[in-house]
């Protein structure tokens, strides 16, 4: 569904701005159980600090 889509960077950033692990549906190409793993990586990398 997401494939060649122009915005799929952002579309993932966005959500894992504002919804993180508390996501649902599909967004950035990605199922919500594989964008919840995604977003406590993404924590990490940014020290822990809520978005
Ligand atoms: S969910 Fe996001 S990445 Fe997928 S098609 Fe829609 S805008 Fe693009």
């Amino acid at each position: 569904m997401c494939a060649g889509c122009p915005v799929i960077d952002e579309c993932l950033e966005l959500e894992l701005r504002t919804t993180g692990a508390n996501t649902v549906g599909v967004w950035g190409a990605l199922p919500d159980a594989d964008r919840r793993e995604v977003h406590r990586a993404w924590l990490r990398h940014r020290g822990g600090e809520r978005p």
